[in-house]
């Protein structure tokens, strides 16, 4: 499995191979303010599977256990990558047919805007996945 993935603005362009290994939905403060949208989602995959065919993004260091990538010249979000892991995340909007890829989970659910509904039958992480999910019986 291929999938083409790139910016707004077509400087940066890349693959993605294989399925992904999870793909979170995340409501953090950060993650809207990076997308300037209501929550975020990316599915994770190896480093390895990322190809940059085009450009290379610009990175900002978020916190200093991970960074985000994005486009110098039209300002699309692209990336999440903790340091000290070998995965990224490929923000949902860089894939040019994004519909084939299912969320896996919810993060920081505490963090979500009222009127956004989510599927409940999802793992729903209160904050991170350091903690089970809110929603999973004992
Ligand atoms: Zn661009
Ligand atoms: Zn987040």
């Amino acid at each position: 499995m291929k999938h083409k993935c790139g910016c707004a603005c077509g400087a940066i362009r890349f693959e993605v191979r294989g399925a992904p290994l999870n793909a979170a939905i995340c409501h953090c403060s950060q993650c809207k303010k990076i997308t300037g949208s209501p929550m975020f989602m990316a599915p994770a995959f190896k480093k390895a599977d990322v190809v940059m065919e085009r450009g290379e993004p610009k990175w900002f260091e978020s916190s200093d256990i991970a960074k985000r990538g994005f486009c110098e010249n039209c300002g699309s979000s692209l990336f999440f990558k903790f340091n000290n892991t070998d995965t990224i995340d490929v923000l949902i909007g860089a894939f040019d047919n994004p519909g084939g890829i299912q969320p896996t989970d919810h993060l920081w659910v505490s963090n979500k805007l009222p009127w956004l509904d989510v599927d409940e039958s999802m793992p729903l992480y209160q904050t991170d996945r350091s903690k089970k999910p809110m929603n999973q019986k004992d």
